[in-house]
């Protein structure tokens, strides 16, 4: 089970968080949340929330390239460190099993661990469509 916000920066390579200042149309706003595969922010000065798609008119701050690439495991779909050999490094996954009206929770290393990943983590901060600069 993955958040929304997850889903947003493995499917767009964009590096949404919550809280992260982004600008939209030009303007300064802050990421305030994500459903449904659309971003939740609020512009500065306006009260009441937005929602956009993650690639429409807005621009991602710079984020700095981690010190060790990172990746998506193509097991557990989620981010995380590279080997300098460019495959997945040692990490477990965890879930949570129901039996009956119990759960409990599991966590093993990943089956992903050591495969190429399914795709590197990039942040990209202008990934797609913005308003023509006007001359
Ligand atoms: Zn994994």
């Amino acid at each position: 089970m993955t958040s929304t916000m997850e889903w947003i920066r493995r499917t767009y390579d964009v590096p949404a968080r919550h809280g992260m200042r982004i600008e939209f149309d030009g303007k300064p706003a802050t990421i305030v949340g994500a459903g449904g595969g659309y971003l939740r922010f609020r512009i500065d000065g306006e009260k009441r929330r937005t929602v956009g798609h993650p690639c429409y008119r807005i621009v991602y701050p710079a984020i700095p390239e981690p010190v060790r690439p990172r990746g998506w495991c193509k097991h557990c779909m989620q981010d995380r460190a590279m080997t300098a050999d460019g495959v997945m490094g040692r990490h477990h996954w965890s879930g949570r099993n129901y039996s009956g009206s119990r759960s409990y929770r599991w966590s093993k290393p990943c089956p992903g661990v050591g495969e190429p990943p399914w795709k590197p983590v990039r942040n990209l901060t202008h990934p797609g469509e913005q308003r023509e600069a006007t001359s």
